[in-house]
């Protein structure tokens, strides 16, 4: 059983624990198939997905907080709204 919103992959799941601060970077989980979901910024950029089962669960990790620190500063484009 997958339970929502922990990630099977300590590594990600602590990825997605630092997320959660961010209040215009949004979790969505869709378990479908080994996409557990993906992660969406505010700035409507492409999102990035977080597979269930990756080849190497630290350097997906790692590539989702990367993508996080290039989206770190956009809460400053919510000025729009
Ligand atoms: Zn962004």
């Amino acid at each position: 059983m997958v339970s929502r919103g922990r990630h099977q992959h300590n590594e990600i799941n602590a990825a997605l624990r630092a997320i959660r601060k961010f209040e215009w970077l949004t979790v969505v989980e869709s378990h479908n198939g080994h996409r557990w979901g993906w992660i969406e910024c505010a700035c409507g950029d492409p999102v990035q997905s977080v597979w269930c089962t990756p080849r190497n669960p630290g350097n997906h990790a790692k590539r989702i907080l990367r993508w996080v620190s290039e989206h770190a500063e956009c809460a400053k484009n919510e000025e729009r709204s």
